[in-house]
């Protein structure tokens, strides 16, 4: 081993980690000796990312949409740095460019049934995504140590000199001059949920087996040394998945074209608040924390069926419970028949507007009466053509909100100032606040990951 040489380690290979592995290796040209840990063993490496269809708000490759820094801050309600976004609308466009340029092939997906925001997705999704930058990263030297959870980093004074890992119940210290950690949010730790969500948050689904890996541990080691908090820590990017499901992420997101009952046959929630994208994390964390047995149920009827692409809005392998009657719906599914029968027809009551209005892939403006509560803002269709459909739904989590502060170079802050050697990108850094902004997890991770990546070698050549 050549002693002379630095060693920076990153931690995590999600979207974030490998980005910022990938570009260490790059611009280090050998001289900066990159590992990138894991705590997942090789086969489930990959967090979040691999599983994820990676959708990314791009109106292109190489173009962001002209309102994207004013919409990131919409969405964070204003709460966000400006800086931090208009960093990342800055270099987005390279970023995606250099990450086709490893093999990545983007495509402009369609999306759902509700149009939204231009997207556009990696080939493959989140699969590809760690395949071809792991294999970009092992061609430009990157050393990948799996089943080995960082710990605690090991500083000399103020100066970084190591990363203590664990592996195989063995604990070790590798050398490290600067440490980027991509180690993701706490969605996966039990007590953390419950700590900053409240009571059942410690039994709330993963979206995807990905998830469990992302306990906090990254944020817990920098919070050590003081760094800063950032992001909203009652956030959390949640959707509503099929209770019957086993599958990765089996979303079904057609509840805005029907209704919403709890267990006792009582809706809770306007179904058609918005575009699904803009009132699923709602609805995921009402279902969780506001329902007797954390339980919803999609009611339907037949008409469905007849949406164009209406199986786009549904990820679940199971098929929707079916009847004739939605009293007998209501005995399959498990719900009040009594309470069910009288919320539909109080509800059908309230559809009085053209149902000829109705458009699922925009707001139609189709509400329900105004005597209606809750309201129906939009697709306020009457349910009364047999059969009648219903999908029993629970919330799932995808990732937290709350993390680390970080600036437009990556650097983690402590105050106004950076921890010497610190870098953080992806899931792990805050910035996110009231509702995830659609399709930017991936992007961001990309794009302050590869930031980081740079900046560190910067750091450890000066
Ligand atoms: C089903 C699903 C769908 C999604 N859809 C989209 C979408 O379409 N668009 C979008 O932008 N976002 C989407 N997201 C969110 C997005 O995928 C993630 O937010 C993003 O990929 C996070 O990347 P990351 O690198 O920060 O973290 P991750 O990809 O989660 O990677 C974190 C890694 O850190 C490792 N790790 C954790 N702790 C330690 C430790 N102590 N030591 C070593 N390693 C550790 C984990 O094993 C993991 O491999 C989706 C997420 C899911 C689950």
């Amino acid at each position: 081993m050549d002693e002379s040489r630095k060693n920076l380690v990153v931690v995590g290979q999600g979207a974030a980690g490998l980005a910022a592995a990938l570009a260490a290796a790059q611009v280090g040209r050998g001289a900066v000796r990159v590992t990138l840990v894991d705590k997942a063993a090789a086969d489930e490496a990959g967090g979040n990312t691999r599983w994820s269809p990676s959708y990314m708000r791009m109106a292109a490759v190489d173009k962001v949409e002209p309102s994207f820094v004013h919409d990131m801050l919409a969405a964070t309600q204003y709460q966000g740095d400006e800086t931090y976004f208009a960093t990342l609308a800055c270099h987005a466009p390279e970023t995606c460019k250099w990450i086709q340029a490893q093999g990545v092939e983007f495509i402009q997906p369609t999306y759902y049934l509700a149009k939204g925001p231009p997207r556009i997705q990696p080939l493959g999704g989140g699969p590809v995504i760690v395949k071809q930058l792991t294999l970009a990263a092992q061609k430009a030297g990157v050393a990948f140590r799996y089943g080995c959870a960082a710990r605690d980093i090991v500083r000399d004074g103020e100066r970084i000199v190591g990363l203590q890992v664990e592996s195989n119940g063995q604990h070790e210290t590798l050398p490290a001059d600067a440490v980027v950690l991509c180690c993701g949010g706490f969605e996966g730790d039990g007590a953390k949920m419950r700590e900053h969500f409240g009571e059942g948050a410690e039994v709330m689904r993963l979206i995807s087996p990905g998830g469990k890996f992302n306990t906090g541990d990254g944020i817990k080691m920098a919070m050590a040394l003081g760094a800063e908090e950032s992001g909203d820590w009652n956030g959390m990017h949640a959707e509503p998945v099929d209770a019957r499901s086993t599958n990765s992420a089996p979303v079904v997101l057609v509840y805005p074209y029907g209704v919403v009952v709890d267990k006792n046959g009582q809706r809770f929630f306007d179904e058609g608040g918005g575009l699904v994208h803009e009132t699923w994390e709602w609805f995921a964390r009402d279902t969780q924390f506001k329902t007797p047995g954390r339980i919803a149920f999609a009611v339907l009827d037949s008409r469905l069926l007849a949406i164009d692409g209406y199986e786009r809005a549904i990820r679940s392998e199971v098929p929707p419970a079916r009847a004739e009657t939605l009293a007998e719906l209501a005995a399959l599914i498990g719900v009040d028949p009594a309470g069910l029968e009288k919320t539909v027809a109080a509800y059908n009551a309230a559809c009085t507007g053209d149902p000829a209005k109705f458009d699922a892939t925009r707001c139609d403006g189709l509400k329900a009466g105004a005597t209606l509560v809750p309201p129906k803002s939009n697709w306020a269709r009457a349910i009364t053509e047999p059969p009648f459909l219903a999908y029993p739904l629970v919330g799932a989590v995808a990732y937290t909100f709350g993390g680390l502060a970080t600036d437009a170079r990556a650097r983690v802050l402590r105050g106004a100032a950076p921890v010497p050697g610190l870098y953080a990108a992806g899931e792990i850094t805050g910035h996110f606040y009231a509702t995830a902004p659609n399709a930017v997890s991936v992007l961001r991770a990309f794009v302050f990951g590869r930031i980081a990546g740079l900046e560190a070698v910067s750091f450890i050549r000066a």
